[in-house]
């Protein structure tokens, strides 16, 4: 299977636009965050940047600072979920090995019970 890594076609991006309707949780100029359909915690919100980034791989020195960006939204989402004290887990995947379905950057950010280390 070939899987599109381009802007072009990216449903990401279509969340970004307002393209295609989602569960948005949170917004600002360079990021915005959604509940993901398939919740693998009582909380599952992917956080992305606004900007196409397909990987960790292409990162760049500007993709940088919108890393910062995630965390911040993770953060204030998590004080907003009411687990930021308690804990949670934030994860991205890259590439297939780590199960990387859509590329288009995102941050997990799972919370609302106990989690396992390692991961699966
Ligand atoms: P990955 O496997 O790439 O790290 O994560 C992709 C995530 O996107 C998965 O957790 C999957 O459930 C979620 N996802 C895939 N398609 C959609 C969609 O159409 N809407 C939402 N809200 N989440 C999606
Ligand atoms: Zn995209």
């Amino acid at each position: 299977m070939t899987l599109d890594k381009s802007e072009a076609d990216c449903l990401f991006c279509k969340f970004s636009s307002g393209e295609i309707a989602t569960d948005i949780v949170y917004q600002s100029e360079h990021v915005m965050a959604f509940r993901d359909i398939n919740p693998q915690a009582p909380t599952h919100v992917l956080i992305i940047p606004r900007r196409h980034i397909a990987t960790i791989n292409d990162l760049d020195e500007p993709g940088a600072a919108d890393i910062g960006r995630l965390f911040l939204a993770a953060k204030e989402i998590a004080t907003q979920e009411g687990f930021a004290g308690e804990g949670y887990r934030v994860t991205m995947n890259c590439n297939a090995a780590a199960g990387q379905t859509v590329f288009h950057i995102h941050l997990h950010l799972l919370g609302g019970r106990q989690f396992g280390w390692p991961p699966g």
